[in-house]
């Protein structure tokens, strides 16, 4: 089943009432996106199929536990990529050090420049809170697939 981008963006936010993504519960932000589709094609991107997390990354998960790994994304996504203006825009996300870093370069969440051409989200404007959500859903999903 394949509807047109533009009706696919809007389902994406059309449910519920929003709820700040840091107080879902990362199960219940991954069952309420349909990442289906973009995990299909992010498999198919051989740039973006390279990035995996290191033992030390899957220890930390474990460790840390997804609810914890969830607050780390919002507030890496609500400080580096969520301004209208960022100065170092495409170098904002190291390649190393925290597993979601990781995630967004596996995702295409991370700049904004990767955002619109894996996520349809136009660069140059603040990211609504639901976009932020969405960015975090998508990064705790390929999180949870690949510890
Ligand atoms: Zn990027």
């Amino acid at each position: 089943m394949r509807s047109n981008s533009k009706n696919k963006q809007l389902d994406l936010f059309q449910d519920s009432e929003f709820i700040s993504s840091e107080e879902k519960h990362p199960e219940a932000l991954i069952t309420q996106y349909n990442h289906a589709a973009l995990f299909n094609k992010l498999a198919k991107s051989t740039f973006r199929s390279k990035f995996h997390l290191t033992a030390k990354d899957k220890i930390y998960i474990h460790d840390k536990g997804l609810v914890t790994i969830q607050k780390h994304a919002s507030d890496f996504i609500a400080k580096r990529l969520a301004p209208a203006i960022i100065p170092n825009d495409g170098k904002q996300t190291p390649m190393h050090g925290h597993p979601v870093f990781m995630a967004q370069h596996a995702t295409g969440c991370c700049c904004r420049g990767c955002l619109y051409k894996w996520h349809q989200i136009p660069s140059g404007r603040i990211l609504s809170a639901q976009e932020q959500e969405y960015i975090v859903s998508v990064i705790i999903t390929w999180i949870k697939r690949n510890s």
